[in-house]
Parts: structure tokens; sequence; C-alpha cells
């Protein structure tokens, strides 16, 4: 079986250091499996996404030495295998319109006490799960703008224990075979009222639609991982292996952030910065020859 990988950036910034680890990390292991890497480009907002984004991130890429398989694959290409999806979703009643507003959010959630998910974000309050389809359809065509959730509770029962492969780790270390823990992110956004889809929904059916069998990200998405599988699951769609890596981090500790200019990939090629010095400088071996 043909292994492939994918490195898949949102076209919403420059890339900098830590997208060429992940870039140059899926790159190396595809070529040592003799599989492929395909690119992704994740541009389902498509208020931040941006064509010129997209461009340099190809440009980068490519003045980095990978090769990959074409065509890159843009979600906001596919919006209607996402609908599809939801709607596999709907008809298995795991999903609710939710219209609750940021504010009344915070409100319904600011005692200390309430849960949070992975990230630090307060749980969903669920107050409209249960809200009946006629009183759901009023509020739609009231245009009340709406996310479609995921009944949490409801998801997990139909889908049973989960659990994934990991074959690098996760930011407390967990490796092997991890036992998924999708509760811990509560009604999750499954897609929008001005977005059929969300992160979630669009990585697990491209996924499974390009035939990802390894996929190779940062750490900061391990605990989606949880989410992932549950999805999969549900949508009977196959489950690849799992290989977070450590994030590339500025000289404070901090994760990098798109806007950083000091490790932009624009900004170190300007100063005259080699493919092999950025590989060196993160610590990737250099790069083998093309066997020819
Ligand atoms: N598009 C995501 C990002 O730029 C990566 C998604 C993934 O690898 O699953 O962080």
């Amino acid at each position: 079986m043909t292994r492939i990988f994918r490195f898949a950036p949102s076209p919403n910034g420059e890339l900098h250091l830590g997208h060429a680890f992940s870039a140059l990390l899926n790159g190396d292991l595809a070529r040592e499996a003799g599989g492929q890497l395909l690119i992704r480009m994740e541009d389902i907002d498509l208020a931040r996404c941006r064509p010129e984004f997209e461009a340099s991130i190809l440009d980068d890429l490519a003045w980095l030495g990978l090769e990959w398989e074409q065509p890159v694959r843009r979600q906001s290409e596919h919006f209607d295998a996402y609908e599809a999806a939801l709607d596999r979703l709907r008809a298995m009643d795991l999903v609710y319109p939710s219209f609750l507003s940021r504010a009344e959010i915070r409100a319904a959630t600011e005692s200390p006490e309430w849960p949070r998910d992975p990230d630090g974000a307060p749980l969903y309050p669920g107050l409209d799960r249960d809200l009946s389809n006629s009183e759901a359809a009023k509020q739609i065509a009231a245009s009340a703008p709406y996310a479609w959730r995921l009944k949490m509770d409801a998801a997990i029962e139909a889908a049973g224990p989960l659990a994934f492969l990991e074959l690098g780790s996760g930011p407390d270390g967990e490796t092997g075979q991890i036992v998924a823990a999708p509760a811990r992110w509560g009604d999750v956004v499954i897609a929008r009222k001005e977005i059929p889809t969300s992160y979630h929904l669009s990585v697990v059916v491209d996924d499974a639609l390009q035939g990802i069998t390894d996929v190779v990200r940062g750490e900061d998405l391990f605990h989606a991982t949880s989410v992932h599988r549950l999805l999969q699951t549900l949508l009977s769609l196959p489950q690849p292996t799992y290989r977070h890596h450590g994030l590339i981090r500025d000289a404070a500790g901090r994760k990098l952030s798109k806007s950083e200019g000091a490790t932009g990939l624009r900004s170190l090629r300007n100063i005259g910065a080699t493919p092999a010095d950025i590989r060196a400088h993160i610590g990737l071996p250099p790069q083998p020859t093309p066997r020819t």
C-alpha cells in the first residue's frame, strides 16, 4: 500500500519556521516510505484566506525543496462534499443549529467551574440542543446567525469507544495506542450558517477522500484528533495513523504566529538564508540528494 502524507496550511498568511518544519518532516517521511506527499489548502475561511498567500506558500514550499503530487486540493472548491457529510450527521440526528451569541455563551459559562475544552474555551452550554424542529426552523428562517453543533453525548454513544495510533507524541508525551476523549470538547461546531463546514468536518472528509494514511502535524492538534476519530467513525471513514510533532517556538517559548516577521520564511529568504540553513536551524537532517 502506498503511504500518503499531506501538508495542509491555511493560506491566511505567510509560512514561518514552524510550517517549514511540519512540511519538511512530511516530505522526509513520505520519501523514506516511498510514498506520496499531497498539499491541501485549508481555505474554508473565505474572509481571511487569499490567493496571494496561497501562491507565496507554494513558492516557499518549492524553494524548501519539497515535491508534491498535483493537483493541490483547495477546500473552498469542495463545499458540496462537506455538506453531504453534514447531511449524513443531520440524518442521524447528531447535529443541531445553535443560536447563542458570543455574549450569551459568555454569560452562561462565566462560573470558574464551567468546564473548558483542551484549548481553554468554555464548553458550549447547549441551551438550544433540544429545540423542536419547528422552533429551530423558525429561528433559521428569521435568519439568526447559527452554527451546526455536534450533539456530543449522543455522538459518542452512537460511535462507541474510540482510539487512535500515535506514532509521535502529544503535548504531555502521549504515545502509542491512545483512547480518544472527544467529550472534552463538548458540542463542537461542525458547520456555520455562512460556511457550510468547519475545520473538524473538512479535515476528516478530505483525509478520507485523498486517501491519507499518515497525518503528520503539530502537537497543538493532538487533542483535536479525538474529535476527528469520532467524526470518521460516524461517517464510516477510514482512520489514518497520527504523528504529532513538537512545535518550533520563539526565544520566549511562544508558539510562532503568522505575523511573526523574524521567523517568516519570506524574511529569512530575503536576508539570504538557504533551504539547507532552514533545515539545520529547525533540527532536520540535510536533505538527501534526489535519486536519479
Ligand atoms: N490547517 C491546519 C493548520 O494550518 C492544519 C490541519 C491539519 O494538519 O490537520 O494549522
